[in-house]
């Protein structure tokens, strides 16, 4: 692996090119220093217009994409005569009520010339904390991205009060990448990457081309912050963002952005910084979390056609529960013990304990009638789903 010092080579611009172009879900995250125009506090279109271009391509090559845009507490402060660095707490989400139409109306259109639907979706802290909140928000992204629908989120700034916030989309979308096992996170900058040291300063500073891991040296080298005109993220929470998406399996990447099509360059190799996940995939990631991590509060008992269809990857149904024990909410872990009472798997359960009860041994065409709304087929879906290790 390459260290701090090493230079961008070849190497490294057809390994860049290749994890963008080979990943099944990327999440880019826009600043608003690229977004808003920092003298007259509007939109630029014509860059948007650049940036919706590349994720037409990534789109038509079967690619999915999420967007995470700043930019409304920047727009609205404009609507407002009010300067978005001034603005006290209630300000800012004042202006973060009025920008967010904004930002919404100008991804719908720039997405529109190339056919392609938008969705909004605004996220607080509490929606990735909460996993009851955190399971209904992945759900909701995960369908968007089946119906081939962008979707664009933002903090919910305006109900997001101090404690609640995130406060910079760069973690944001880290946190987002984590909740979608997305393979690939770009933070469009007005930086090229992470510098061994800060290059306004040190106009020949070595940019570094790959990290692996999140030693102290890499984590020294964000106190020389370079950070964004109007954007709050500065090259810290780019760390902390990377700590997030690295550990949930997914690679993250800083890249400049203030130019045309900022994701093309990126394929031609333009010098950047990744940050690599170790070995695990997203997807492995999210499922040591549900085994390691989550206490379980809840135990369903199947019966042994389960038990074999779980062995074979299916998701549990309802019919195939025996009994239900314990107290749990959606989206809480349960045990899932086989007819012998040995523990097969964990998962995630999409219903509440009282809810399972009622289910329990019925078939998922009679959920409707007997909780009164259509909820998921499965009572642990398999992506929820971790088999127990067995031995031999
Ligand atoms: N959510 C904020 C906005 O849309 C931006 C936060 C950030 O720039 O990191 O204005």
């Amino acid at each position: 692996m390459t260290g701090p010092a090493a230079e961008w080579s070849d190497a490294h611009a057809r390994r860049s090119a290749a994890r963008l172009r080979d990943a099944r879900r990327i999440v880019v995250k826009v600043g608003s220093a690229l977004l808003v125009d920092d003298q007259t506090g509007r939109l630029d279109e014509h860059w948007l217009a650049g940036l919706v271009g590349d994720l037409a391509r990534v789109r038509s090559r079967g690619q999915q994409v999420v967007v995470v845009s700043s930019g409304a507490i920047a727009l609205g402060s404009r609507t407002l005569g009010l300067v978005p660095r001034r603005n006290r707490l209630d300000e800012s989400q004042a202006a973060a009520a009025v920008g967010q139409i904004q930002l919404a109306r100008a991804w719908r259109n720039a997405l529109s010339v190339h056919g392609l639907e938008v969705a909004q979706v605004l996220l607080t802290l509490d929606d990735s904390d909460h996993r009851r909140r955190y399971l209904n928000a992945r759900n909701t992204l995960e369908t968007l991205l089946r119906l081939g629908v962008v979707p664009v989120v933002n903090e919910n700034d305006t109900v997001a009060t101090a404690e609640i916030r995130y406060g910079d989309n760069d973690r944001l979308a880290a946190r987002v990448a984590q909740m979608i096992s997305a393979d690939c996170l770009v933070l469009l900058s007005d930086v090229s990457g992470l510098y061994a040291r800060d290059p306004r300063v040190d106009p020949a500073a070595a940019l570094v081309p790959e990290v692996a891991t999140l030693t102290p040296d890499i984590r020294a080298m964000a106190s020389d912050a370079v950070t964004g005109g109007m954007g709050s993220g500065g090259m810290r929470t780019k760390l902390l963002a990377a700590d997030v998406a690295t550990s949930a399996g997914t690679a993250m990447v800083i890249a400049y952005g203030r130019r045309e099509a900022p994701l093309a360059a990126l394929e031609s190799g333009e010098a950047c910084t990744w940050f690599l996940p170790g070995a695990v995939s997203p997807v492995t990631a999210r499922k040591q979390w549900i085994a390691g991590t989550l206490q379980p509060t809840g135990e369903l008992c199947v019966d042994d056609g389960a038990a074999r269809a779980l062995a074979a990857g299916a998701s549990l149904l309802a019919a195939g529960v025996r009994s239900v024990d314990g107290t749990f909410g959606r989206g809480d872990a349960v045990r899932i013990l086989g007819p012998d009472g040995v523990e097969i798997a964990r998962g995630l359960a999409a219903y509440s304990s009282d809810e399972a009860r009622r289910i329990a041994g019925r078939h998922s065409g009679e959920i409707t009638d007997l909780l009164g709304y259509r909820g998921r087929d499965a009572l642990v879906h398999r992506d929820d789903l971790v088999l127990a290790r067995t031995t031999g």
